[in-house]
């Protein structure tokens, strides 16, 4: 046993003991080797990613801090397991306020494909993957929206080239990634 972590933001109290036998001391490298995600290692942990993040305001779990710390600390299987990544909602402003520069969005990203990668994506990212290949469109838009869009004058929408999107998930490997989630259709 090696430590034991206790934080206090936003008034809740969490508590998380570490085990060294879950560390990987290379983790840290692997993760700074993706793009946007190079300055990993210069978080100094002031929080302020945390206090700004509008998640970290309604979610007593996720914590943009916590996660780069334990991206530090090689903590690869705890934070790959961990379905609280995908609540990030990509929306920089922790990018923005960070004094070290460190791109949090971005490594939560890279965080993301590792997880991905290991066969795993949940439902909600697998049924926008699907919508994306059946209509180019990550949300299906229903008749109703569709109708009101004309009632109100507003033009059509365009409609996707299926096959373009289909190469670009090839030429991408998306594809081939997907095959190891599965499930998507
Ligand atoms: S704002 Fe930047 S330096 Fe501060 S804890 Fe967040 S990532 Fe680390
Ligand atoms: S990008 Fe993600 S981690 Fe950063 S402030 Fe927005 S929701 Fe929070």
């Amino acid at each position: 046993m090696v430590e034991t972590e206790k934080t206090e933001e936003k008034g809740t109290e969490q508590k998380m003991v570490l085990k060294s036998t879950e560390m990987d001391p290379k983790f840290k490298y692997e993760i700074s080797k993706i793009p946007g995600a190079e300055k990993v290692m210069l978080c100094f942990q002031c929080g302020t990613c945390t206090a700004d993040c509008p998640i970290s305001r309604f979610d007593d779990f996720y914590r943009p801090r916590k996660l780069i710390r334990m991206t530090q600390l090689g903590l690869k299987d705890k934070l790959l397991s961990n379905d609280v990544i995908w609540l990030c909602s990509t929306c920089f402003t922790c990018i923005d306020h960070c004094p070290q520069d460190v791109g949090i969005a971005s490594i939560v990203r890279a965080l993301r494909n590792l997880t991905v990668e290991r066969g795993h994506m949940p439902a909600g990212y697998r049924e926008q993957v699907s919508n994306i290949l059946k209509t180019g469109y990550a949300y299906v838009i229903s008749d109703l929206r569709l109708k009101k869009r004309q009632q109100k004058g507003l033009p059509a929408l365009p409609k996707a080239n299926l096959e373009s999107v289909a190469k670009l998930f090839d030429v991408t490997g998306f594809s081939k990634t997907l095959e190891k989630v599965g499930d998507v259709k």
